[in-house]
C-alpha cells in the first residue's frame, strides 16, 4: 500500500477518439522517405498512424480537424530532464550563476528532501502536462527525488497521470538521514547524494513497477536512474558491477546516469544498449566509438550546457553514429519553449571547432531531428515515434501559422526550427489522444493547479531552508 492520496490533481483524463482524421495540413514528417507534404491528410487510429495521403475517407464516427494552412510535426521528445522539479520553475536561474551554483546543494539535497509523496505527484504531473503543452509528448524523466517508496510511487504515478510518453526512470540511489530542521556536515550531505545503488531502492523500484508499469504497450516505460558508476578511493568496479547487475535484474527499458564512465564500463564488460548517458561533455572521440559500437544512448542539454567549461557534445556523438537526443534538463531554471531549446541545439554547435564544420553541412531538418526522429532513437522509441510514419504512434503537433511573424517562406523544417514558439501550438495528440485543442490544454485547470504549486513552494522552500549544512 501507499500513502501519496494522488489528491493533488484529478483532472479527467481525455479519453481518445476511435479514429481521427486530420484534414489539409501542411506534413513536416521527419520521415527520410517521406520528407515534407503540403496540404495532405493523415489518419489516427487506436492510437496509431495508419494512413498518409490526399483526399483519405473519414471512417464512420471519426473526428475531423480541419488543419489547412497549418503545419502537422512529430510530438517532440526531450531525452534528460529531472520533471519533479516543474513546480520550482524560477527559484534557481541560470541566468544568476552565483545562486544557482547552489543547484544540488539547494534543490537536491533540501528541496527534493523536504518534498512528500503528494508534492513528488504534483511535481510530475505538472511536468508532464507543461511539456505536452509545448509539444513534446516523449521524455527520459530521471527522478532523482525518490527517498522512500512512496515518492517512487508517486513520481512514477504522476508522470503516468499527465499522460505523456518516453521512459520513466527510478532513481536508485540518495537515501538522506536527515530532514527538515537538520544541522549537518555538507560532506555528509555529498556523500549521501552521491551514494551508489542501495537495496531499498532496488526494492521500492521492483514494486513501482509491478504496481503501474505492468502496461508493455503503454507509451511510458519503466526505466532506472542509476548512480554515476564512478571508480574511485571510494568505489570499486565490483560495487560498480554490483548495481549493475541489481538494475538489470528489474528489466528495465533503458537505465540513465549522468556523466561518463565509459572506459573503465568497457574494460569491465558493463556497457549495453539499455544505457543511456547524460550530458557527456568531454567524452572522447574514442569513447564515442565504443558508444556506437555498443549502442548506449546519449541526451544532450545544449542550453543548459553553455555554462560547462567543454562544449556540447551533441553534434560529435550524432556523426560518430551515437543515438543522440537533446534535454532540458533542469526545469527549475530554463526556459519551458521546446522550440528555444531545438534551435539552440544548433548554434551550440558553434561552441566547438568541430562542431562549427558540423553545422555547415546541418539542413532544417537535421536540426528538428534532435528533436523529434533521432531523440526518439536516443531513447530506444526510434521505430514506435519520432516521426509521421504510418504504423507509429500518433504523438502530433500541429501548429498554428497565422501569428504576425511566422515565416512565410522556406521549407517546413526552416519555419519551424527557426520561428515556431510554444505559443503557435494549437493541438498535440500523444498515442492518438487529443491532450491539447484549440491552443489549450484539455481538463486542465491551470488556476487551480498555480495555487497547489504556490502552497508547495510556501511550505516546502522555508523546510529547505532550515536544513544547515555546516
Ligand atoms: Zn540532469
Amino acid at each position: 500500500m501507499t500513502n501519496f492520496s494522488r489528491r493533488a490533481l484529478l483532472g479527467a483524463q481525455p479519453k481518445a477518439a476511435r479514429s481521427t482524421l486530420i484534414r489539409g495540413a501542411d506534413l513536416l514528417t521527419m520521415d527520410t522517405q517521406l520528407g515534407e507534404m503540403p496540404g495532405t491528410d493523415l489518419l489516427i487510429e487506436d492510437g496509431l498512424i495508419t494512413k498518409i495521403g490526399k483526399g483519405l475517407k473519414a471512417p464512420a464516427g471519426a473526428q475531423i480537424i480541419d488543419a489547412k494552412g497549418m503545419i502537422l510535426m512529430p510530438g517532440m521528445v526531450d531525452s534528460h530532464r529531472h520533471t519533479w522539479e516543474t513546480p520550482f520553475l524560477g527559484e534557481l536561474v541560470k541566468t544568476e550563476p552565483k545562486r544557482y551554483s547552489n543547484y544540488i546543494p539547494f534543490n537536491n539535497q533540501r528541496v527534493g528532501v523536504c518534498m512528500t509523496a503528494d508534492d513528488v505527484y504534483l511535481g510530475n504531473w505538472l511536468g508532464g502536462t507543461i511539456m505536452i503543452d509545448g509539444g513534446v509528448t516523449s521524455v527520459l524523466d530521471q527522478a532523482h527525488v525518490i527517498h522512500t517508496a512512496e515518492k517512487g510511487d508517486a513520481a512514477g504515478k504522476g508522470l503516468q497521470d499527465s499522460g505523456i510518453g518516453g521512459v520513466f526512470c527510478f532513481q536508485i540511489t540518495h537515501s538522506p538521514t536527515y530532514g527538515a530542521g537538520d544541522t549537518l556536515p555538507a560532506a555528509q550531505a555529498a556523500a549521501e547524494f552521491g551514494a551508489g545503488a542501495d537495496v531499498a531502492h532496488l526494492a521500492w523500484a521492483k514494486s513501482t513497477r509491478d504496481k503501474y508499469f505492468t502496461d508493455k504497450k503503454a507509451p511510458l516505460r519503466f526505466g532506472i536512474g542509476l548512480s554515476g558508476l564512478s571508480v574511485g578511493p571510494k568505489r570499486t568496479i565490483d560495487n560498480v558491477a554490483w548495481e549493475l547487475e541489481q538494475a538489470r535484474a528489474l528489466s528495465p527499458f533503458l537505465m540513465t546516469l549522468h556523466g561518463h564512465t565509459i572506459m573503465h564500463l568497457e574494460k569491465a564488460g558493463l556497457l549495453g544498449a539499455d544505457m543511456h548517458v547524460s550530458h557527456g561533455n568531454g567524452l572522447s572521440d574514442e569513447e564515442l566509438a565504443i558508444m556506437a559500437k555498443r549502442g548506449v544512448k546519449l541526451g544532450c542539454s545544449t542550453m543548459g550546457e553553455y555554462a560547462y567549461d567543454q562544449p556540447q557534445i551533441h553534434g560529435r556523438a550524432r556523426a560518430a553514429g551515437v543515438s543522440v537526443g537533446i534535454g532540458m534538463d533542469v526545469p527549475v531554471a530554463l526556459c519551458h519553449d521546446y522550440f528555444e531549446h531545438t534551435r539552440n541545439s544548433f548554434w551550440s554547435l558553434y561552441r566547438s571547432p568541430q562542431g562549427t564544420k558540423l553545422a555547415e553541412d546541418y539542413t532544417s531538418t537535421d536540426v528538428l531531428a534532435f528533436a523529434t526522429s533521432l531523440g526518439a532513437k536516443s531513447l530506444g522509441i526510434g521505430d514506435e515515434t519520432g516521426s509521421l510514419t504510418i504504423g507509429k504512434r500518433a504523438d502530433l503537433v500541429l501548429l498554428n501559422t497565422g501569428r504576425i511573424g511566422f515565416a512565410m517562406m522556406g521549407s517546413l523544417a526552416d519555419r519551424v526550427v527557426n520561428f515556431a514558439h510554444w505559443q503557435d501550438i494549437d493541438s498535440v495528440w500523444v498515442a492518438g489522444t487529443l491532450r491539447k485543442h484549440k491552443g489549450a490544454m484539455i481538463g486542465v485547470d491551470w488556476g487551480m493547479l498555480k495555487k497547489k504549486a504556490h502552497d508547495m513552494q510556501a511550505r516546502v522552500i522555508p523546510q529547505a531552508e532550515s536544513i544547515i549544512f555546516t
